[in-house]
């Protein structure tokens, strides 16, 4: 089962929640049953899956509760915090000191994705600023050094590799003493892997190890041998100063959760995931936003992340109206435009509340492009009085002969305006409920991601 119909399992469980009249015991043992099948079925540990049925249920005292939105809302919370847990390796992750010469090496076995996800690294880095070049020292596999190379010069990140000297050790100190001494900011050390975990590839990881002295080794881990992760993710551990994994294949695997779990089961704090094989799709990790992102909640924080790379003319009559609590269907135009530039749509829907469904589905970035230009066709049809009022919604569902105009305007169905509508008031709910939201399309402040967790169940 891929991960996005995970996300959807687990929602529409959640939703029997606040479908059901009244929440006693059953509906509650139900609900679990069906977010367990489905951790399950996305290869979770049972053990894992059984604890989280057991804190859930722990954290609940249905005869204490009163009300019935409180308790719906209490369960979902109780759900959503357990979800995190089974991710979150409780271990702080490393990061790398601007101004400082940062080494990375990368460690993994054959296949695993270590020299895309390298690329994918400087890339990442070099987006935001850092200065980054990459080092090929896989002397194992014909071709390691054109693949490095030609990722490399597409994405104009500076290298250093060899055809001619054979030995891992002396490419790796070479590349990184030349890059310490032109002072880049992230040199990023490749190295070769094996199709099992042999001593002979430990002992070269050591030897390069030593020789470089790297202020971060990141494991490489493919997420298609689900719960395997953990032996393999203990074996690497034990072997070399593992401080970092990052899991690739993500991307409509039918392993995801198990991987993620499993890794995390280990203490290993997980910095990235991979999505697909171009450079773009590749995203941090973070427990809380990844699951919100799963269960189509959106990730605010990492939204603000995505526009202030942008570095976008600030939007002072933007945060002034979202500080009265207002945020109009103009105004979701245009942070649509916004969006517009930033990419991968797949990943940038994924964090606007209410999107969720095309998390981690790959290659349909012309599809969530195609989405999002008919959410803007469709406000196209509509009049100031509409995008202008502070709840453009109800305008409409005054007067429901509107839908039928901006539908035959716009030639699309009455639904898709009404869902239109729907996507409209779950953003614009996000988005005051986060209160005097400096961060929001501008640079400065953050948002709490617990507060937005909280407001987002009305949503489900
Ligand atoms: P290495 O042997 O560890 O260096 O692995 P490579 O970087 O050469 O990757 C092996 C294969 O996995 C290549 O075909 C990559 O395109 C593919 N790959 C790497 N990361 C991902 C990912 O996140 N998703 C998908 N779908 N493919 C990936
Ligand atoms: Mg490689």
């Amino acid at each position: 089962m891929v991960l996005a119909d995970l996300g959807r399992k687990i929602t529409s469980a959640l939703r029997s929640l606040s479908n059901a009249t009244i929440i006693n015991e059953e509906v509650l043992n139900a609900m679990l049953k069906e977010v367990c099948t489905a951790l399950l079925e996305a290869d979770v540990n049972i053990k894992l899956v059984k604890q989280l049925r057991e804190n859930v249920k722990s954290a609940i005292d249905l005869e204490e509760m009163a009300s019935g939105l409180n308790k719906r809302k209490m369960i979902q919370h109780a759900v959503f915090k357990e979800l995190v847990k089974l991710v979150d390796p409780g271990v702080k992750a490393w990061t790398p000191t601007k101004g400082k010469q940062n080494v990375i090496m990368f460690v993994g076995l054959q296949g695993s994705g270590k020299t895309t996800t390298c690329s994918k690294l400087a890339y990442y880095y070099q987006r935001k600023g850092w200065k980054t070049c990459l080092i090929c020292a896989d002397t194992f596999r014909a071709g390691a050094f054109d693949q490095l190379k030609q990722n490399a010069t597409k994405a104009r990140i500076p290298f250093y590799g060899s055809y001619t000297e054979m030995d891992p050790v002396i490419i790796a100190s070479e590349g990184v003493e030349k890059f310490k001494n032109e002072n880049f900011e992230i040199i990023i050390v490749d190295t070769s892997g094996r199709h099992k975990q042999e001593d002979s590839l430990f002992e070269e990881m050591l030897q390069v190890a030593n020789a470089i002295q790297p202020d971060n080794i990141v494991y490489v881990m493919d997420a298609s041998i689900g719960q395997a992760c953990e032996a393999q993710a203990k074996a690497f551990k034990d072997k070399v100063d593992v401080a970092s994994v990052i899991v690739t294949k993500l991307d409509g695997h039918a392993k995801g959760g198990g991987a993620l779990s499993a890794v995390a089961a280990t203490k290993s704090p997980i910095i990235f995931i991979g999505t697909g094989e171009h450079i773009d799709d590749f995203e941090p990790f973070k427990t809380q936003p990844f699951i919100s992102k799963l269960l189509g909640m959106g990730d605010i924080e990492g939204l603000i992340d995505k526009v202030n790379e942008l570095k976008l003319d600030d939007n002072e009559a933007l945060i002034e109206k979202l500080k009265h609590g207002q945020f109009t269907l103009r105004d979701m135009y245009e942070q649509f435009q916004n969006i517009m530039k930033m990419g991968p749509f797949s990943q940038i829907l994924g964090m606007i509340p209410g999107f969720g469904t095309d998390f981690m589905s790959k290659g349909n970035e012309q599809e969530s492009m195609a989405r999002l230009k008919k959410l803007m066709t469709i406000m196209d049809s509509m009049n100031d009085q509409e995008l202008d009022s502070t709840d453009g919604a109800k305008v409409f569902s005054k007067q429901p002969g509107r839908i039928q105009r901006v539908a035959r305007g716009s030639g699309v169905s009455t639904r898709d305006v009404q869902e239109l509508l729907t996507q409209y008031t779950k953003f614009a709910q996000m988005v005051k409920k986060m209160g005097g939201i400096k961060g929001l399309f501008k640079g400065g402040d953050r948002v709490d991601g617990k507060a937005a967790i909280l407001y987002s169940f009305p949503n489900l």
